[in-house]
């Protein structure tokens, strides 16, 4: 008797490179043209349809329509033109989707778990048609990138982060769970719109959803014990961090998996700079959650390096709307107190321009949603005051970077070193091709995710989040030092991945909540290794299921 190949039906067994036996075992054969394709006239055949699309929303529901119909394919697509994709499949393309989601709806690629769910999402959960989920991104829609709350039309945001998730880190397609609550929504237009798939009720309290969100841990822990989740734009993100990130294999990646990417890049910057951590001084124009978070996490740096907290601290002169954000100012909102400076012997200092001729800084970081606040006069002055100037705007989108990449090239005459939160693109300087830094959070969010998988890791904790960052810097080729670069390059992914997933379960290691405790006895190498087999490659995956295949075809035949 033939054991049966598949519990859930798998699309791709309508792949046309399948085959003449193969098709005729899975009772396929006639269903597809009589042709058998390669990989790479498959490849072809899908850039070229990509191609032919127009616009960049008509791009993405062309790979959508792949991934659903034959999903190995749509990997193997994507792993050999991960650059070129990815702002298709993810940002800037998936903002759109996202805004036209319910206008544009045609298949179904994740769960949405409604608030009229609450006592049963439990039973609701069952519904998932895959039996072996290791990672959910989860969103409640309600502050998708920076275009507000979508409700339910937020969607495109899990799957698309998963889709990065299977493409740079390996974990298999079929073991995501893109996870999208109805909660309600604020936005009045999705709520008015005939064509808005979402219920039609105002969003629900901070106490409703709390509950809703205790459920919702609780049920998706019954369901895949150890399975790691992911939450993602949320509106406020910290309470349930807070709430869950002990109790859970859980993280933020808007909070956490952004501090990690932006200190990634900072410690090759500081390594490159030539000036030792104790001698930064580092302005950053804007003090609110982001400016301080990220300042936060490059004190932790400071100390690993040797600093006290005292000292680390005192590295950082944060600016804000009112100039220097000093304790002699008069009240200071909470969260900016810890960073007020102390020391400016009653003198205010009002403008960026101001505080730089003051502090004679180093270090130049940008969050303050103002295009452009990084002028050529202060980009000039950070040339005169340092042989290697760190200038990093991460102002997102790029119309409200605080400069962009040619303008710190031109101004600091090619010596600064460079990353943004937007894509800029390279450009050339004194007959060389520099290429700018972006501190994308796809260079630590699949390690992150794969580390705690493999680990088992009962919980996600900051030491990992760190360990992320640190692996990440340490994850350059040595031209890519040589030329300056911050962080690695972005085809080079999946073995970035791994290096990031390595260090990840390190850490966890270190914490004792790794549950995969033969993983300890691993040796670097060894560790690697071990990561690299359990990836999912999607072309190693099309063969097993051909050789299944194969040899189930050969039993029935036999
Ligand atoms: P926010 O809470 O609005 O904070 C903005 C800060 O900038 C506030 O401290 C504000 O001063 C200050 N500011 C505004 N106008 C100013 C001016 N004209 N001069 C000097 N300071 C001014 O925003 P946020 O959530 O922290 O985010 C800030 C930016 O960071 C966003 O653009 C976001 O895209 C970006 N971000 C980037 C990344 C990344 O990965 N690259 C990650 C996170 C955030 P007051 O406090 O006086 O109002
Ligand atoms: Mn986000």
């Amino acid at each position: 008797q033939a054991p049966m190949r598949h519990v859930v039906p798998d699309a791709s067994d309508y792949d046309t490179t399948h085959s003449i036996e193969a098709r005729k075992y899975l009772k396929t054969y006639g269903l597809t043209p009589p042709g058998v394709d390669t990989y790479e006239k498959q490849n072809q055949r899908a850039l070229a349809i990509l191609n032919s699309r127009k616009t960049p929303i008509e791009k993405y529901q062309y790979l959508s329509v792949l991934r659903s119909t034959n999903v190995h394919l749509f990997y193997r697509l994507l792993a050999k033109n991960v650059k070129e994709l990815t702002p298709l499949i993810y940002t800037p393309t998936v903002g759109e989707a996202c805004q036209r989601w319910s206008e544009l709806y045609t298949q179904p690629e994740g769960m949405y778990l409604s608030f009229e769910d609450r006592g049963h999402l439990h039973t609701v959960i069952q519904n998932w048609p895959h039996h072996d989920v290791e990672i959910t991104v989860v969103t409640d829609g309600s502050r998708i990138l920076g275009l507000g709350d979508l409700g339910v039309d937020g969607m495109g945001i899990p799957v698309g982060k998963l889709s990065l998730y299977t493409a740079c880190a390996g974990i298999h397609p079929l073991k995501t769970l893109p996870l999208c609550l109805d909660l309600g929504t604020s936005n009045k237009e999705k709520r008015e719109d005939p064509l808005y798939l979402g219920s039609r009720r105002d969003k629900v309290t901070a106490e409703e959803e709390k509950d809703f969100l205790d459920e919702l841990m609780a049920a998706l822990t019954e369901r895949w014990p150890g399975i790691v989740i992911q939450y993602e734009d949320f509106k406020n993100p910290f309470p349930s961090l807070e709430r869950y990130q002990e109790t859970y294999t859980m993280f933020n990646d808007d909070i956490q998996g952004t501090g990690a990417v932006i200190l990634g890049g900072f410690i090759n910057a500081v390594k490159q700079s030539g000036v030792a951590p104790k001698d930064q001084r580092a302005v950053f124009l804007g003090a609110g959650s982001a400016g301080v978070g990220v300042a936060k996490q490059l004190t932790e740096f400071f100390m690993k390096e040797g600093l006290s907290e005292e000292e680390a601290k005192k590295r950082f002169w944060l600016v804000d709307s009112q100039g220097l954000v000093a304790l002699d100012r008069g009240k200071l909102a909470d969260h900016k107190i810890y960073f007020a400076r102390d020391d400016n012997g009653g003198k205010q200092y009002k403008t960026l321009e101001e505080v730089v001729e003051y502090v004679k800084p180093t270090i130049l970081m940008g969050l303050s949603t103002i295009g452009g606040a990084f002028t050529p006069k202060i980009l000039e002055r950070m040339a005169e005051l340092n042989d290697r100037p760190v200038v990093f705007p991460l102002s997102n989108p790029s119309s409200k970077s605080e400069c962009t990449f040619e303008e710190a090239i031109k101004y600091t005459k090619g010596k600064c070193l460079f990353a943004s939160g937007s894509p800029f693109p390279t450009l050339n300087h004194a007959g060389k091709d520099l290429v700018p830094g972006q501190g994308n959070n796809m260079y630590v969010f699949p390690g992150i995710g794969l580390g705690a998988i493999l680990s088992k890791s009962v919980s996600v904790t900051q030491n990992m989040i760190y360990a992320s960052a640190e692996a990440l810097s340490t994850s350059l080729l040595k031209q890519e030092i040589k030329d300056n670069w911050l962080y690695p390059d972005i085809r080079r992914i999946r073995d970035v991945s791994v290096i990031v997933t390595a260090g990840v379960i390190r850490a966890a290691q270190a914490d004792r909540v790794d549950r995969e405790l033969a993983l300890r006895h691993l040796s670097d190498e060894d560790l690697e290794e071990y990561i690299r087999n359990r990836m999912y490659d999607p072309y190693i995956e099309s063969e097993k299921v051909n050789e299944e295949i194969r040899e189930l075809a050969a039993h029935v035949i036999g």
